[in-house]
């Protein structure tokens, strides 16, 4: 290791997503702290899906400085407000998961108490969906960037991109090569590990060049080069929990609208994607290979798609989980090297970004130091078992029970930690709080309700204003987002003004 105020050579294996994200900010915001060395693999290639997102990126760019409009003309990104379910509750179902508050976001409790009563008390209220700006936004098509002044209806929202992955690598290598980042191409065939420490000293590619660091950060994807073959840190599988182990992608042209939100329609043997870009669309079916046969699949979404699909299906497995250690000795996994939970919820750029952010902030000095390894880790997993308790929901709380798949999964036991966020939520429609995290209450409430769970109680202090008042203010409500909403551009005319495609990008 070198001495305090020397730079550390960092050694990223790998040029995906992950490892273009990585390279991008240690450059951008580590300069003096360290060296960027990117390996990849032409020949190999990159995963390439990944096309929804989280609000989260948003920050992520700016601190990289990027401009947000070159951003999406050159990556041919849409906006994205959410996520919309189809067929989960119960078949014909639909409901968006808003990147948003559900009312003003005011008042002495969460707005969703305050309509609970309504509902408890049997007062007349509109479904929760029709409180939301970002909903009503996405339901209607419109788009326009949210208001900074929080008194505004229309600051009450978020939004995250729908982009083309096969040209973020690109655009953040770009920007990682300005600021100093080194690459080389070629194969890695061998590790080299110190016999004594255990750390890694060089990886060696196919033309028996070997690249030397001090820090190696693991971004080779579902492979796992460093910290799982090299390293062999376990996986822990949580199939049994999260059984899609595949999905077949497959674009096409877009023939219906250019949704400001990603869709999740729910199918016999898992759900697929429908993901509207400035030039196509992407789709994916995930699904359970215990379940059902690629053929059948494939068949299935082909049937199921908008428009004349423009690639051959492509077939992507994977396992849900992640390993055990996220950083060990001086190897940092990032990305799929490091774990991998499906798509459902656009979470596995956040969680990059978020290993991202975790290792510039525990940055190693002189030398690594166990406890800022140690802090990684914790605030890794944490994320990693918050996304998966997330996605569990969304399987098991469903009535559906028309094929094997769904009755498995709404009969599964699931973690302890779900079991218990749920039953708060049953008794008196509490959301287990965290202080950050992917997902908030909103998040939360927006699927409870969307699929059936029903609270039986409410907080007490909701019964404090009369009902009447309170039934009037949330139906009022619907009347004034409707009308800050319907002053909005369309969606797609937002785009052309705002950032349209590069063609040659
Ligand atoms: C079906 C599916 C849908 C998804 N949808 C979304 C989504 O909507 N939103 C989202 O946020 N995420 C999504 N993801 C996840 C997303 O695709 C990945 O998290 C993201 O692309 C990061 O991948 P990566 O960089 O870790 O790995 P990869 O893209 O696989 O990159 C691995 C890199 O390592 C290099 N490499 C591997 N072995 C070697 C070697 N021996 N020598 C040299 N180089 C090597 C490769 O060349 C490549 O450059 C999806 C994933 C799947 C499977």
């Amino acid at each position: 290791m070198p001495d305090a105020g020397e730079r550390l050579n960092v050694v990223v294996v790998g040029g995906g997503t992950a490892g273009w994200m990585t390279a991008a900010a240690l450059a951008k915001l580590l300069p003096t702290r360290c060296n960027v060395h990117l390996v990849e693999s032409e020949a190999i290639g990159i995963v390439g899906v990944g096309e929804a997102t989280l609000p989260h990126i948003r920050a992520f760019n700016e601190r990289l400085g990027i401009p947000e409009p070159e951003f999406m003309s050159r990556t041919r990104a849409t906006f994205k407000l959410g996520i919309e379910f189809r067929h989960w509750g119960a078949r014909g179902d639909s409901y968006i998961h808003p990147f948003g508050t559900f009312g003003t976001g005011q008042g002495e409790v969460d707005f969703h108490q305050y309509w609970l009563r309504c509902v408890h008390e049997g007062v007349p209220v509109l479904p929760l969906q029709e409180l939301s700006t970002a909903c009503t936004i996405a339901r209607l098509n419109r788009f326009a960037l949210p208001a900074a002044d929080p008194a505004r209806l229309d600051s009450t929202f978020a939004y995250a991109y729908q982009f083309d992955a096969n040209r973020f690598a690109p655009y953040l290598r770009a920007l990682a090569e300005g600021l100093g980042a080194k690459r080389t191409e070629g194969r890695i065939v061998d590790v080299h590990r110190n016999g004594e420490t255990g750390d890694i000293e060089w990886v060696q590619l196919e033309d028996g060049q070997r690249i030397e660091g001090d820090l190696f950060v693991d971004c080779s994807g579902f492979v796992s080069l460093l910290i799982g073959r090299a390293l062999g840190e376990p996986f822990q599988d949580w199939s049994k929990w999260l059984p899609c182990d595949r999905a077949v992608a497959l674009p096409c042209r877009t023939e219906t609208a250019v949704t400001p939100y990603t869709s999740a329609i729910a199918m016999d043997w898992g759900w697929r994607w429908r993901i509207p870009l400035q030039h196509r669309t992407g789709n994916g079916y995930v699904y359970s290979s215990a379940f059902v046969d690629d053929d059948t699949v494939t068949r299935a979404l082909t049937e199921a798609i908008e428009g004349e699909p423009i690639a051959q299906p492509r077939i992507l497995r994977f396992l849900a989980g992640r390993r055990e250690r996220s950083w060990v000795n001086n190897c940092v996994a990032i990305g799929l090297a490091a774990g991998f939970l499906e798509p459902l919820e656009s979470t596995s750029i956040y969680l990059i970004q978020q290993a991202i952010t975790a290792l510039l902030e525990l940055f190693p000095e002189r030398k690594i130091s166990p406890l800022d390894r140690d802090e990684f880790n914790r605030i890794v997993d944490l994320e990693y078992d918050r996304v998966r308790d997330f996605l569990i929901l969304h399987y098991h709380a469903t009535t559906r029970s028309d094929t094997p798949f769904w009755d498995y999964v709404r009969t599964m036991e699931i973690p302890d930690s779900l079991a218990e966020k749920m039953e708060l939520f049953r008794r008196r429609g509490r959301i287990v709080k965290y202080r950050e995290g992917a997902f908030l209450d909103a998040s939360w409430i927006a699927v409870y309700l969307g699929q059936r769970v029903m609270p039986q109680g409410h907080d007490p202090r909701a019964d404090v204003p009369p009902v009447d008042q309170l039934a009037r203010g949330i139906n009022a409500l619907h009347g004034e987002i409707r009308a800050v909403v319907e002053r909005m551009p369309d969606h797609v005319a937002h785009i052309a003004r705002y950032c349209p495609m590069a063609e040659a990008a």
